[in-house]
């Protein structure tokens, strides 16, 4: 019999899940109450890195593991993907960071000063030292949710604009709630995690892949939009108020920009924005079930480096029954989730 599924949000984690399904078999429609992908949603906002080597630093063996699941999916179905790998500089104060950031990671190799400028001849003279995780990848979120977007409706997925589900799912349909931060209602353990991001015009530099700039107080990373366009981010910062950069993060942003390159003060802001990260308390994503909903969320900040994995796992769960403990929680039935 085919499996029914609506998906509740068309973010990164419910596109996925949407592609994934109808590849396998399902007939699956997407609600989401934006009118498409847009800035209603945490990934309109998201930097692009698919950097699973460098994202083990802070977040451990599993975002690795899922992250290194993901990258072919997203080369193959995702013309937006590029892969030139990632360059990580510090500044000659904060070589220790650089040594540390090493010891914590793996995939990468090390670079002088001839290295760094080898793949990145605008940065030659800037840095002494770098780590170049040469398998990593980047894409144009924006892009790529568009492209899902296609690629959902091609195979004959119904998507719904501007639409909002309430009370239970329709008879003889699983409910996939990818709604994001807004799932809160239903899990409290949720919370928001803000990122802001700005996005600069700069045909005077040029670079090629995404550099993150390590430092105790300012990380940075800079991640090329083509077009000499450059997305720069992000803060990090425990609360859940959407809305406008403040004034502090765009100073701290665009000081360590000009820190990078002092061809960034020349820079035009193209945009500013802001996305709130839904996370877990371990910062860790995870698969629910409360009856016929199964809940996909806590993709924090690697949504577009591991929605492929987790969307495997759910279609295994779902169309094969599989276990998938690694981000499944034991099945809650019909209670309230906790
Ligand atoms: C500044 C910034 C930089 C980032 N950089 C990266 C990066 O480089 N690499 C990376 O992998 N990740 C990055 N992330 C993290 C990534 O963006 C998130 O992990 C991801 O977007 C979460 O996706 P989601 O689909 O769970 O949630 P969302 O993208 O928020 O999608 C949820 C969707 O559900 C919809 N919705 C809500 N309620 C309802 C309802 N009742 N009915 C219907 N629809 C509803 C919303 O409108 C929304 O479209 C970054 C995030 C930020 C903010």
């Amino acid at each position: 019999m085919t499996l029914r599924v609506s998906i509740l949000g068309a973010g990164v984690a419910g596109l996925t899940c949407a592609l994934e399904l109808v590849e396998r078999g399902a007939d699956v429609e997407v609600l989401e109450r934006g009118d498409g992908p847009g800035p209603q949603s945490c990934s309109w906002f998201a930097g692009g890195m698919l950097a699973p080597w460098c994202e083990e630093e802070h977040a451990g063996s599993l975002i690795r593991l899922l992250g290194e699941e993901s990258l072919p999916w997203w080369e193959r179905q995702c013309s937006a993907t590029v892969q030139r790998g990632t360059l990580v500089v510090a500044h000659e104060r904060d070589h220790a960071e650089l040594r540390q950031f090493a010891t914590r990671t793996h995939a990468h190799s090390s670079c002088d000063a001839a290295a760094v400028a080898g793949l990145e001849p605008d940065l030659a003279g800037h840095f002494q030292r770098g780590l170049f995780f040469g398998a990593e990848a980047h894409l144009d979120p924006r892009r790529a949710l568009a492209e899902l977007v296609c690629r959902v409706r091609a195979r004959g997925v119904t998507l719904h604009w501007q639409a909002e589900a309430s009370g239970r799912p329709a008879r003889g349909r699983i409910r996939l709630d990818c709604r994001g931060l807004a799932a809160r209602d239903a899990w409290p353990a949720l919370r928001g995690v803000r990122g802001e991001m700005l996005l600069l015009r700069l045909p005077e530099l040029n670079l090629t892949r995404p550099v993150r700039v390590l430092h105790p107080r300012l990380p940075l990373y800079i991640v090329p939009r083509g077009a000499h366009t450059y997305l720069l981010g992000a803060t990090q910062l425990e609360s859940d108020a959407a809305g406008a950069i403040s004034v502090r993060s765009m100073l701290e942003l665009l000081a360590a920009a000009y820190a990078l390159h002092p061809a960034f003060g020349e820079a035009q802001i193209l945009e500013s924005g802001c996305g709130v990260r839904p996370a877990l308390p371990d910062n860790l994503p995870r698969v629910r079930r409360a009856g016929d909903t199964l809940y996909v969320n806590g993709l924090y900040r690697h949504g577009f480096l591991i929605a492929p994995a987790l969307a495997r796992r759910v279609a295994d769960y779902l169309l094969e029954g599989q276990r998938i403990p690694e981000v499944m929680d034991e099945d809650r039935g019909e209670r309230r989730l906790a």
